[in-house]
């Protein structure tokens, strides 16, 4: 999969690392080490399909610059994934409210990367024209039939379940606050408070029995469904 790659981050080393590492992977790279310069680098031709954004920058703090992000055209639907560093869970989050799709905690294996950028990709090239049948390791779903399959026998799941499962599933390798799950779910309006998002991914979740594995639980955050089938150990 070919793609071109904004990689924002000080650390020159890492950077450097990422970038020789993406590039034998087949990816363009466009590398840049304060906020300001990824900022203009973002929305200069051709656009980057993935953007990798440290937090933890000399001039703008990447929430800042994801904020920016999300507030222009030309870089609203580009997925970010956050590099942060161990402990800086209450970035994290913030992180998430200000538009990242997904992050990293450092130091992480490039590899993890790789295959989160991969996903990323494949979630926006699939949204046109999407088929009825997803497969997705273990898991297969037909949406037009609402119904699942895990290693072809079929679970029987509640509508609510199935809208929660396909929410998950066409937003995997993102992370998913709470909040988010409830109005893509429930509705806004509903009247459930996120605890009961808790509740009913975990009775989703004994019900896809090993499948379940694919769905993360972030803590303080939210969740994630993996974004490949083989981030789960075998
Ligand atoms: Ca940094």
């Amino acid at each position: 999969m070919s793609g071109l790659v904004l990689v924002i981050e000080d650390e020159v080393d890492l950077a450097t690392t990422l970038e020789y590492n993406l590039r034998a992977e087949g990816f363009q790279v466009r590398l840049a080490h304060t906020g300001r310069s990824g900022l203009a680098a973002a929305t200069s031709d051709p656009t980057p399909d993935v953007i990798v954004l440290d937090l933890m920058l000399p001039d703008l703090a990447g929430t800042e610059i994801c904020r920016r992000l999300r507030e222009q055209d030309r870089t609203r639907e580009t997925p970010v994934i956050m590099c942060t560093a161990k402990g800086e869970e209450i970035d994290r989050v913030v992180g998430f409210e200000v538009g990242a799709d997904d992050y990293v905690v450092k130091p992480f294996s490039v590899r993890e990367l790789i295959l989160r950028i991969r996903a990323l990709m494949r979630r926006v090239q699939r949204t046109e024209g999407e088929p009825s049948l997803v497969r997705f390791g273990r898991l297969k779903i037909d949406r037009d039939a609402h119904r699942a399959w895990v290693d072809e026998g079929e679970i029987g799941l509640t509508a609510l379940e199935f809208r929660l499962l396909h929410a998950f599933l066409s937003r995997r390798g993102r992370v998913q606050t709470r909040d988010a799950l409830l109005s893509d779910v429930w509705g806004i309006d509903a009247d459930v408070t996120t605890r009961t998002v808790d509740t009913h991914v975990k009775r989703l979740r004994e019900k896809l029995g090993d499948a379940g594995a694919y769905i993360e639980t972030l803590r303080g955050v939210g969740y994630r469904f993996k974004g490949e089938p083989e981030e789960v150990e075998a």
